[in-house]
């Protein structure tokens, strides 16, 4: 199909998903012992779907007494079974979840889509079958851990407690459950307020793989729920994946406790465009890197560095590919950009830009159609940001692109690397050595090299000063779920 610069022209025939397939319960309880039971409190609050403001189901909101039976559950699953079956039977259990996911795809693609906002094409591709993936990865560690870590002995840690956010809601809860599991420890896991319907889905399916009854524990709740789990005196590790402040915080509370924790945290990723590169490429690149998932990626390369210069030409093939985005109904698969996941995400990202307008930046904006009801923002970006540019400092966390150009090397590395953050960077260039002396000199912890949000569970994935430590994903990831001796 012919490029032109008007997006109208752009009329592709709609092409929705079918949610016949899909069953969501007006009510979810919370998983305990193996069980769906009622929260003590007997509350619960609403799961909207972000792109129609429908509400999809009420979800049951865990107090702190019912993280505590979560918490007793699962000791009581890890002392009474999971440490004591062989590693080879865990693998089966293992096994099992992934290829049920792998047998529901669909069903979990449409409900993250429906409850997150994110496009199908996303669900479907990328976030259900990387978790499926890890599951399968995590299976295969199982009875193999004396050859991850040879001459020492390994012991799992016990009851793990597990903090996830809003924008990878299946992934990341594959991300948290599948290592703890294949390490031998048992789990609590509490998904974002906004998201949980997968989490509660995966729920359903452990228990229809026939996990011990306890083995992993699902809390749904809001932030009072994920403090409870932090603070429970018989957890003995936190994982939390979230914001920094958040994090924080969860860091000052098992401090002079000996609870092990793991934060994956923000960031504020520069892709980085050498004269060199092939602009094409680079630009689709740099598109998938910040609209990709509406921005709401903690690696998302949300600072572009252009060398000077091609920084005329970037900002044309730019602007010209985003004007061709398609924005609207994330079940839609021509979608590119779904809905924003929540009203008060969607708060925060106006904020900013209107922060971005106050400073004096140039904004530019797609002209896409809009739906009338649900959370959008159109693709965004900012030109001639300087450094101290709030856009340029601070994590946005929606598709919103901060353009700043560079002449050397040196510069571009100085001007990265001046950040609080440190999670990903994206390199694009035709030299091998600019890429070598590149992914050394930057401090982040994934650098991708003319490419861009590439995952895969055996590679490790985590962060830099304030974007956390410890890593999840490969060897180094099972490394955070054991004892060594
Ligand atoms: P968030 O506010 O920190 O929430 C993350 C999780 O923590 C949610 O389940 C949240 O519950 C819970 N929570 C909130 N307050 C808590 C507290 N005081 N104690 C314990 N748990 C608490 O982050 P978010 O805004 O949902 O997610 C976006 C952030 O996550 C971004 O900063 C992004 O960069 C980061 N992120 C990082 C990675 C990574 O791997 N580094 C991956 C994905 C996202 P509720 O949602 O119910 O309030
Ligand atoms: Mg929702």
């Amino acid at each position: 199909m012919a490029k032109t610069d008007n997006n109208a022209d752009w009329n592709l025939a709609p092409a929705p998903e079918s949610t016949d397939h899909i069953h969501i319960d007006k009510r979810y309880e919370l998983f305990i012992d193996g069980k769906f039971t009622a929260p003590s409190g007997k509350k619960y609050f609403k799961t909207v779907n972000p792109a129609t403001e429908e509400v999809l189901a009420e979800i049951a909101e865990a107090n702190g007494r019912d993280v505590d039976k979560a918490v007793k559950a699962a000791r009581k699953a890890y002392n009474g079974v999971w440490s004591k079956i062989s590693a080879k039977e865990r693998a089966k259990y293992i096994f099992r979840i992934a290829r049920l996911i792998q047998e529901r795809a669909r069903e979990f693609a449409v409900i993250e889509s429906l409850d997150g906002g994110k496009p199908i094409r996303e669900s479907r591709d990328v976030d259900v079958p990387t978790a499926a993936a890890h599951f399968f990865y995590h299976a295969g560690w199982a009875d193999k851990l004396e050859y991850a870590f040879p001459v020492r002995k390994v012991s799992p840690l016990g009851v793990v407690g597990q903090i996830i956010p809003w924008n990878f809601p299946l992934l990341m809860a594959a991300w948290k459950i599948a290592p703890a599991l294949a390490t031998g420890n048992t789990v609590v896991l509490k998904p974002a307020e906004t998201t949980s319907l997968t989490a509660l889905k995966l729920a359903e399916l452990i228990r229809d793989a026939g996990l011990p009854d306890g083995v992993v524990n699902i809390v749904t709740g809001a932030g009072a729920t994920g403090r409870a789990l932090t603070e429970h005196p018989d957890v003995d590790k936190i994982a939390f994946t979230g914001s920094t402040d958040v994090g924080k915080m969860i860091q000052r509370t098992v401090a002079g406790t000996d609870k092990k924790l793991t934060l994956e945290l923000g960031g504020k990723a520069a892709n980085i465009i050498f004269e060199d590169a092939p602009i094409d490429q680079a630009v689709e690149g740099i598109i998938n890197g910040i609209f990709f998932n509406q921005g709401h990626v903690c690696c998302a390369g949300s600072r572009l560095f252009v060398q000077e210069s091609v920084a005329a030409e970037v900002d044309r093939r730019l602007k010209h590919r985003m004007e061709s985005l398609i924005l609207g109904d994330p079940l839609d698969k021509n979608t590119d950009v779904g809905a924003i996941n929540s009203k008060g995400q969607l708060e925060t990202i106006n904020s900013y830009l209107a922060k971005g307008k106050k400073e004096g930046l140039t904004m530019f904006q797609t002209d896409c159609p809009v739906p009338e009801k649900g959370f959008w923002c159109r693709p965004t970006l900012f030109s001639d940001v300087a450094q101290s540019s709030v856009i340029a400092r601070e994590e946005i966390f929606g598709p919103v692109l901060a353009i700043q150009t560079f002449r050397t090397v040196d510069e571009v590395i100085d001007k990265a690397n001046n950040t609080p953050y440190g999670l990903s960077a994206g390199v694009w260039t035709d030299k091998g050595s600019k890429i070598f002396n590149l992914t050394t000199r930057l401090k982040a912890g994934v650098v991708w090299a003319n490419t861009y949000n590439k995952f895969d569970p055996t590679s490790p994935f985590g962060g830099y000063k304030e974007s956390g430590f410890g890593r999840e994903g490969g060897l180094h990831g099972l490394r955070a779920y054991v004892n060594l001796h």
